[in-house]
């Protein structure tokens, strides 16, 4: 099996690297060299530390001589399967999907790892709207069991059951959801970390101790701002901007301060600061 995967961040390094320790073939793709080369080396890290710890059935370089690193889209032709993990804006991803529907061989599966951009309107971009697919996985990705299988207005069972056999073959558990905004994972989370950011904009209580209330009084393993800074506040400001507008609600309304933070550069763990310093 040919496994594509579209940006090498967080999410996209993530998913290339558990597809080839699943022995998957795997093209990577990002927009510029040097994003490529950082995504290499969060990758290599990693496989060190899972190799150190006794947790992977290949060594890391049988696993990196499964990747291939590139710029070229075309590079996709030949996948039986591909997954986008680009920025979180759905003019950039439906452009993307229009030229992946020309150059993806006809039967070859695509899916984007969108935490909240309707699956419907990118299968659309795609052309080819019964072989596309949401395919959410969880941050950080070789770590996470969960991936939330987001099936498309077109989407055909024979997909939905590829997809969800891979997911399988990838260690993971594939749980079906429709598709809503924000799909099930981000509808229910998303909005509790938007109001721990609203606390803090309040002074409800220091960023410390509304982490600390969360993790100890609702056993969470983590508090929603470390959270929130983990997942990247652009990220958690896109997500919020679509359900807003998905669901029509002022309950979904971003808080003004996740907003600020963003303008001012503040995204959290990847920029170096967000709610905690990095
Ligand atoms: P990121 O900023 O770490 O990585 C995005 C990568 O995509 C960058 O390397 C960027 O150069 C590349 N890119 C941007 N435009 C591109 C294009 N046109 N072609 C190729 N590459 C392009 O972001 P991330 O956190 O990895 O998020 C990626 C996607 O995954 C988003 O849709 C996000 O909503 C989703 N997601 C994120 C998380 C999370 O916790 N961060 C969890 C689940 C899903």
């Amino acid at each position: 099996m040919k496994f594509g995967v579209i940006g090498a961040g967080q999410m996209g390094g993530g998913i290339a690297q558990v597809a080839a320790q699943s022995g998957f073939t795997v093209v990577v793709q990002d927009v510029k060299q040097e994003f490529l080369d950082r995504g290499r080396t969060v990758i290599e890290k990693s496989l060190a530390k899972l190799h150190e710890k006794g947790r992977l059935t290949d060594a890391p370089d049988v696993i990196l001589g499964r990747m291939e690193f590139t710029t070229d889209l075309n590079a996709f032709a030949d996948c039986d399967l591909v997954v986008e993990a680009i920025v979180e804006n759905e003019g950039v991803k439906a452009d993307l999907f229009r030229q992946l529907g020309q150059i993806v061989k006809p039967d070859g599966i695509l899916a984007s790892n969108t935490s909240s951009i309707p699956i419907t309107a990118l299968a659309s971009a795609s052309g080819r709207p019964d072989k596309f697919i949401g395919m959410h996985f969880m941050n950080p990705v070789p770590l996470m069991q969960l991936v939330e299988v987001i099936r498309g207005y077109s989407t055909s069972d024979e997909t939905a059951r590829f997809v969800t056999q891979t997911a399988e073959r990838m260690g993971k558990t594939p749980l079906a959801c429709n598709d809503f905004p924000g799909f099930v994972s981000n509808r229910i989370l998303m909005p509790m970390l938007n109001e721990a950011i609203q606390c803090v904009m309040e002074g409800v209580a220091e960023p410390e101790a509304i982490d600390g209330i969360m993790k100890l009084g609702m056993n969470h393993p983590m508090g929603p701002l470390t959270l929130a800074d983990f997942i990247g506040l652009d990220t958690c400001l896109a997500i919020m901007e679509v359900l807003h507008k998905g669901l029509g609600d002022d309950k979904y309304r971003p808080s003004p301060l996740l907003r600020k933070m963003v303008q001012a550069g503040l995204l959290g763990r990847k920029s170096g600061q967000g709610f905690y310093t990095y």
